[in-house]
């Protein structure tokens, strides 16, 4: 090569985004449910996998399995280097720091209460201590703090929300103060859809000194993720709302504060040394790893992340968005239908009523046309309580979903009107 030529590192292409050929990468998908093509819109709970994710875990426990971290056979090392080569992906893909800063847990719900157990143990909090939440949480960010003021009087205040489902964002500066020892919000609601000012939540809590903890488990799989931009303290989320594997999960935190941390959980794999009069810690990330992993289930979070990383995510982004707006308008003309969770800024996710049916029956009769959604409180009770209803039904769309499947919906919803007359 001329030396005066500068050599340019190749972009790596993306793919394009082709619906049809994105749902052939499912195999779910192509199944049928009660005689009908599966129309699968309960995404927010839980994606369907693809092909790839599925291959990498049979391929693991067909050529691979071993236990990691501790023997010196060539299984166990070849398990620890796809193990490992998984956090890797992890931290590339939300652009941590290093992979000291990503703990494997088994979904954000732990990764909550591992947060909550550590710093209680941690002597991190006084009586009368304050965390901020907000009006819409799941339950994975109200029951583990909870269950921590039972042990230290610690209070939960929490930032209330308008009829949009946004958060009243004067309400949550004036709720700081010198009490206040953590902010726990989610990303992006899934009841609501509400995607949450998190850069503007974290600058003013920071401006107080006051780490952040930011619920990831649905924002994760919509948007990009870039913790260094964030800035939050915390970022957690689960492995199976991102065409991954249930049972595995990601806990991020900086580095000086897991550092700061004392362990979750004891057992194998987690210490350096041990002996009756006690023992020490490993270093992070394994501090905080108690005990054999999910080891398959790391190597299939890993595929999706490549799987999703084929994308470039402003195509998934704009699909999702589309198939929200249509969806929205579509729904909308449906008499009595209301849609709860009206945000600006908001996620592929679409909770409603029908006026004088219950949600329940919503989603039993349209399952019986092979689409699937969701119906109940979605673990968030106190946003329910808020819009006064005991429940919703929730359509929420992935990267598979199509217009042709909102129309589904929508024609089983009319059916369902007709039914109750
Ligand atoms: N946070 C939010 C916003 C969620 O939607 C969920 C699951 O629905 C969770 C936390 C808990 O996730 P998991 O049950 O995978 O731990």
């Amino acid at each position: 090569m001329n030396n005066l030529m500068i050599e340019v590192p190749e972009m790596e292409a993306k793919r394009i985004f082709e619906v049809e050929k994105i749902r052939a990468d499912f195999p779910i998908l192509q199944r049928e449910v009660n005689g009908k093509p599966l129309v699968y819109l309960d995404n927010a709970a839980t994606t369907q996998k693809p092909q790839t994710v599925i291959d990498n875990m049979i391929h693991y426990y067909t050529f691979e399995n071993a236990n990691i971290h501790r023997g010196l056979h060539f299984l166990s090392e070849l398990a620890t280097e796809s193990y490992e080569k998984a956090r890797l992906k992890v931290k590339e893909h939300i652009n941590a720091m290093s992979v000291a800063e990503i703990i494997f847990v088994r979904g954000a719900t732990e990764a909550i209460n591992l947060i909550a157990t550590s710093f209680c143990r941690g002597g991190f909090y006084k009586a009368g201590d304050e965390i901020i939440v907000t009006q819409m949480e799941h339950h994975a960010n109200i029951v583990p703090w909870q269950i921590l003021s039972q042990k230290k009087d610690i209070k939960l205040r929490v930032i209330p929300i308008n009829e949009k489902g946004e958060i009243i964002f004067e309400e949550f500066e004036k709720l700081i103060s010198d009490k206040t020892k953590l902010v726990s919000v989610v990303h992006t609601s899934n009841a609501l859809g509400t995607i949450n000012p998190v850069y503007d939540i974290v600058r003013v809590a920071h401006k107080h000194n006051i780490p952040v903890l930011l619920d990831g488990a649905q924002a994760i799989v919509h948007n990009k993720i870039d913790v260094q931009k964030l800035d939050c303290d915390f970022y957690v989320f689960s492995g199976h709302k991102l065409y991954g594997p249930t049972g595995i999960g990601v806990l991020y935190g900086k580095a000086h504060i897991l550092n700061s941390m004392p362990p979750y959980q004891g057992g194998g794999d987690m210490i350096r040394t041990v002996c009756f009069e006690g023992s020490t810690f490993d270093d992070l990330p394994h501090k905080f790893e108690a005990g054999t992993p999910n080891i398959v289930g790391g190597i299939g979070l890993g595929a999706a992340i490549d799987y999703l990383n084929q994308f470039d995510f402003e195509d998934i982004s704009r699909h999702e968005k589309e198939l929200l707006n249509y969806a929205t308008q579509k729904l909308q003309e449906i008499p009595g239908l209301k849609i709860i969770g009206t945000a600006e800024n908001k996620a592929s996710v679409l909770s409603f009523t029908i006026k004088d049916i219950h949600p329940y029956d919503i989603g039993t009769i349209i399952d019986t046309h092979g689409i699937a959604i969701r119906t109940g409180h979605h673990c968030t009770q106190p946003t329910m309580k808020y819009f006064n209803v005991p429940a919703t039904a929730r359509a929420s769309f992935a990267i598979y979903n199509t217009k042709q499947e909102v129309d589904k919906l929508f024609a089983g919803l009319l059916k369902v009107k007709k039914m109750f007359g």
